[in-house]
């Protein structure tokens, strides 16, 4: 059975296809980066895929179910952009919203619910600030932050949209090794990145697209094809 899997996927918006043609499986446990060039879909596919956005056509599954099925067990960090930063929220309370997906701002945290938040903020190193406003904090910090909050989500699949963009080397080297950490105890995370410097060292399965799938498989097979 696969974690992801996903069949003849085509977005367009307004009428223009941003996507096409996209199938993909992906089993659970493996770390996989979404690389291709500014515009090439990268975003839009992850939403299509947490049907954030409408597809034209295709079939997406998570762990056999439909996305709406299993919607708590996938933990989704947007890209910076499409985050309010100057929404009044602190630290911790970033957090707990991922305790709460959906309902989270209105329901009144338990004390475990705090302490386990707390323990999440540890793994990326950020509970000294736990009472900070979310908007003060730098960018690697920000992006540990919302790790956290999918960390808290206790969730089975990980979608990440530029996590590195705008983040200190330290941050990225503290978010990345959680990312490895969470596939090796066979969760499943998703990743977009826009360079391949590093996607060698950071994933060790690639999806290589621009408007349509470009290539799909290990790091090997994707760099090292046989002729
Ligand atoms: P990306 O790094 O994914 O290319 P962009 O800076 O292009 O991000 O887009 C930022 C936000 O604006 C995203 O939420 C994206 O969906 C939206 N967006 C991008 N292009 C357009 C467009 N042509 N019309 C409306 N919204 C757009
Ligand atoms: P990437 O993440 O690879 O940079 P995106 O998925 O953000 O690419 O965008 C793919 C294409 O779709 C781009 O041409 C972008 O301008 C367009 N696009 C993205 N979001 C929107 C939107 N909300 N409305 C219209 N066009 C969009």
């Amino acid at each position: 059975s696969s974690a992801i899997q996903v069949e003849d996927l085509y977005v367009s918006y307004h009428g223009n296809t941003a996507l096409k043609d996209v199938t993909f499986s992906l089993e659970a446990g493996n770390l996989l980066g979404i690389i291709g060039p500014n515009g090439a879909g990268k975003s839009t596919l992850i939403k299509a895929l947490l049907q954030l956005i409408p597809r034209d056509k295709g079939q997406v599954t998570f762990l056999d179910k439909t996305v709406k099925e299993i919607r708590k067990q996938v933990a989704y960090v947007p890209q910076r952009n499409d985050i309010d930063w100057d929404f009044p929220i602190t630290v911790l309370e970033t957090v707990l919203l991922g305790t709460y997906p959906k309902i989270g701002m209105f329901k009144r945290p338990k004390k475990n619910d705090k302490e386990w938040a707390y323990e999440c903020l540890k793994e990326v190193g950020m509970e000294q600030f736990y009472k900070r406003q979310i908007g003060e904090l730098s960018g690697g910090q920000q992006q540990r932050v919302f790790l956290a909050r999918a960390l808290a989500q206790k969730a089975e699949l990980f979608f990440l949209d530029e996590p590195f963009v705008g983040v200190d080397l330290g941050s990225e080297e503290t978010i990345i090794n959680i990312l490895k950490r969470l596939s090796n105890q066979g969760k499943t995370v998703t990743v977009v990145h826009h360079d391949l410097s590093k996607a060698e060292n950071y994933f060790n399965k690639l999806l290589l697209i621009n408007r349509e799938l470009i290539g799909f498989g290990s790091v090997n097979e994707v760099f090292r094809p046989e002729i």
